[in-house]
């Protein structure tokens, strides 16, 4: 869902997250992977059946199950929403949690972005290619965006901001279309209405793991917690990599860096078991 990825090493001009994906895609493919898509509804990690025979591992796709030895979970993490009925009644028409997806519908219009963190800097400037005025409503008035990320914000003349202050409400669920947000300063308790034309998010996001349950370790948000502080699991031949057992770094060269080190787990596990 990312436009130009900058920090990837390799591509000085840097790359659309796109095109490196299918770049890599098609890498693996040279050595022999195959691609498929669906939906994990649920594993079954237990390998054994109820009377105690090994299984492999189940991937319960709704219409099929995949059989597998050993198994990367690779699910990352979704945008987060900030839960308000008139934000959810709105999606799609002028909430988001993705600039690089909405944002040119709002060509020539102003735009309000939620969060304090780099995602949110990010779709802030983003948006400016867009938007006549892009206002960061952030809930504190420090910040967790990086340096870099925060300076280059507070110098587009196009951006500015808002703290301590949090939205109430999305207007206007009556007519289908974003005309304001109800704010509120955390710290004075005023209230005001804030006319814009969007609101994106920008407030983090959640691991995408509910469909293996507690059956791995989780930590309080939910991400996967890797048993050896790298890429192990307490089930053996399961393997995590990327944001979905990542709170901290969260960054693609990262996540890429984990699944090498799963792929090579990988390939040591089944070595072991005979595979
Ligand atoms: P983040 O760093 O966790 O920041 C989330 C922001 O949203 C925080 O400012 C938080 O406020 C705010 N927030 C969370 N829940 C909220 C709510 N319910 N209402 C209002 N505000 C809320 O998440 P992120 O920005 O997605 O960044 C995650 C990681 O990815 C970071 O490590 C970041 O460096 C990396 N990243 C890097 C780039 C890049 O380098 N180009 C781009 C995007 C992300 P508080 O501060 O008050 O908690």
């Amino acid at each position: 869902m990312t436009t130009l990825v900058e920090n990837f090493p390799g591509f000085p001009e840097g790359i659309q997250g796109p095109e490196l994906i299918d770049n890599m895609r098609k890498q693996a493919e040279r050595f022999g992977a195959e691609s498929m898509t669906g939906h994990a509804v649920s594993v079954d990690l237990s390998q054994k059946s109820a009377d105690g025979k090994p299984k492999p591992i189940e991937v319960n796709l709704g219409r099929e199950t995949l059989l597998t030895r050993a198994l990367i979970i690779a699910s990352g993490a979704s945008a987060r929403w900030l839960g308000l009925p008139s934000e959810k009644a709105l999606i799609g028409h002028g909430v988001s949690s993705c600039a690089t997806c909405d944002g040119f519908f709002f060509s020539g219009k102003e735009i309000a972005v939620i969060g304090g963190g780099d995602s949110a800097m990010e779709e802030a400037l983003f948006l400016t290619r867009f938007a006549t005025k892009v206002t960061i409503i952030h809930r504190r008035n420090e910040f967790r965006a990086s340096k870099i990320m925060l300076d280059r914000a507070r110098q587009n003349d196009k951006i500015s901001f808002l703290t301590d202050t949090i939205v109430d409400e999305v207007h206007d669920v009556n007519h289908k279309e974003v005309t304001g947000l109800r704010l509120r300063n955390v710290k004075t308790g005023e209230q005001w209405d804030f006319p814009t034309s969007a609101m994106f998010l920008g407030i983090g996001h959640t691991p995408n793991a509910d469909f293996v349950g507690q059956q791995l370790d989780r930590d309080s948000e939910g991400y996967l917690i890797a048993r050896d502080g790298h890429v192990c699991t307490r089930a053996p031949g399961v393997f995590v990599s990327g944001d979905v057992s990542d709170r901290r770094y969260r960054q693609a060269i990262t996540a890429a860096g984990t699944g090498c080190m799963a792929a090579l787990e990988v390939e040591k596990y089944l070595e072991e078991i005979g595979k």
